[in-house]
């Protein structure tokens, strides 16, 4: 049970090699062990409880596809009478009073949930040094910070904690933290998965996606999680595929995009992974051909003017009247809003609504939110042009490896930079995986795969077909390189 994938572990628990219960008892001892990584905000008390429960559906022949398989949340999700706290100080006490979609989707699916994933502070950032409980460390090296905002669910699977996570991504949150952990990250097409119940950053990018060790395995969890909601009007009435199904096709001789400008930027190490990345995908058949994204070097710009400014409108309803945590004895009302907001909120998550509510302000809404959301267009117009020539595009997923906890804590732009590969695809919409393709220094680096819209299953059986002839993904923190 020790490194298990999802997939070995639907077929233990199908096979009876274990029980949902043992496999239960024994990552929650393996949560214990680990706990200095911080990984969890908090643990379902009722799990083994629920474990038994789909072992006795088990023996009445249920075939749900995930019936018995702990997967943790991020804890950004509302769960039933569970703890959701975003992160946040503001949330520490609010218990959800509904299931998410996502949530919903997992449990009908079979899978109970192990507990909550640590995180960014309402998913504002790229450490997870912006929680509230505190940061989480990176498995590899716990020195270094796991990246964010999903630095808890890629902790968490890279540790082998769990086999599966959810997290969430509107500008790199499911990609950087899965390249810095060496796991695979899948953020959809916006409106793949609903957004009902997942709590809200920035509406028009933020978008759900799996977080497991292999391709296979996001591929199992995505046709699960997907899906029109008619409680989000946002979520697409477009059919689900059977990823799954798909991952092994012909791809035949797939032209795949090169955006050169991006590859200059990488150091030597970094480089050197790219190309080797390159070489494998020849060999499954992929041709490379240059693209050019004229307008890519202006997503940080636009992303960190659009995400705040939604971010500045969606966080408003955290007033100390109607959710969570409310400062003591208020002398009047303005003085309930104004302490409840000050004590409840994170520097970072002040910073970005004082930023966004800037740029909204009448005299400069057209400077910056307008001429932002027309820079987004320009990004969107370039991928469609783009993906006229091509099948999929190739990109690096971060940076650098994952840093230093506290090295770029104090300097926010520096943070920001962090996204400068992912957050292009949020504003375009598009579906984007990062998949382990090496080591530097004994540290992961992910290789990014950016698809057309709602062609999941393609980058899905890219990844898969990598996969088959590499072992990257299957390289352990307990086991150095
Ligand atoms: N790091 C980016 C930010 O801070 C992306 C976060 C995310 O995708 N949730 O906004």
């Amino acid at each position: 049970m020790r490194d298990e994938t999802l997939t070995e572990q639907i077929k233990g628990i199908r096979e009876k090699k274990y029980s949902s219960f043992e496999l239960t008892e024994f990552l929650l001892d393996r949560i214990k062990d680990k706990t200095e990584l911080n990984c969890f905000i908090s643990i379902n008390d009722n799990i083994l409880e629920e474990a038994k429960a789909a072992d006795k559906e088990l023996e009445r022949g249920s075939d749900k596809p995930l019936l018995g398989i702990p997967i943790a949340h991020k804890d950004i999700f509302c769960e039933h009478e569970t703890k959701t706290t975003a992160g946040s100080k503001m949330l520490e006490n609010f218990v959800a009073p509904y299931d998410a979609t996502v949530v919903s989707n997992l449990k009908k699916a079979g899978a109970i949930s192990l507990g909550k994933t640590n995180m960014d502070e309402f998913a504002m950032g790229s450490s997870n040094e912006t929680s509230f409980f505190g940061p989480v460390k990176n498995p590899w090296d716990e020195s270094r910070v796991p990246g964010g905002s999903s630095g808890g669910s890629a902790a968490a699977v890279s540790a082998r904690l769990c086999s599966a996570a959810t997290g969430t991504d509107t500008g790199g949150s499911i990609r950087q933290p899965a390249s810095f952990c060496g796991i695979t990250g899948l953020k959809p097409t916006y409106g793949r998965v609903s957004r009902w119940g997942m709590i809200a950053y920035a509406s028009s990018l933020d978008q759900a996606g799996p977080m497991a060790l292999t391709a296979e395995d996001c591929a199992i969890m995505l046709k699960e999680m997907s899906g029109h909601d008619k409680k989000d009007s946002t979520s697409a009435q477009v059919e689900v595929d059977d990823y799954r199904a798909l991952l092994s096709r012909p791809l035949g001789k797939l032209k795949v995009g090169v955006f050169e400008p991006l590859m200059k930027e990488l150091d030597s190490d970094t480089s050197l992974v790219m190309e080797k990345t390159i070489e494998e995908l020849e060999k499954i058949g992929m041709t490379f051909t240059e693209i050019d994204l004229p307008n890519f070097s202006y997503a940080i710009p636009a992303y960190y003017v659009i995400a705040p400014a939604e971010c500045s409108a969606n966080l408003s309803r955290y007033d100390g009247v109607r959710f969570g945590y409310r400062c003591d004895e208020p002398s009047d009302l303005k003085e309930l809003y104004q302490r409840s907001r000050t004590e409840g909120l994170g520097k970072e998550v002040k910073n970005r609504i004082m930023a966004g509510t800037f740029a909204l302000t009448s005299g400069y809404y057209d400077a910056f939110y307008r001429k932002a959301q027309q820079v987004r267009r320009l990004i969107k117009n370039d991928f469609v042009e783009a993906f006229k020539k091509v099948d999929v595009i190739i990109a690096p997923a971060t940076p650098s490896t994952a840093f230093r906890l506290g090295e770029k804590a104090g300097d926010p732009k520096e943070m920001y930079l962090q996204d400068v590969y992912t957050t292009s695809s949020n504003l375009a919409g598009l579906p984007a995986l990062s998949m382990p393709a090496g080591f530097v220094n004994n540290l992961p680096v992910g290789v990014q795969l950016i698809g057309n819209y709602f062609d999941e299953a393609q980058i899905l059986a890219i990844a898969h077909q990598f996969q088959s002839i590499t072992d990257w993904h299957l390289t352990s923190p307990d086991i150095p390189t």
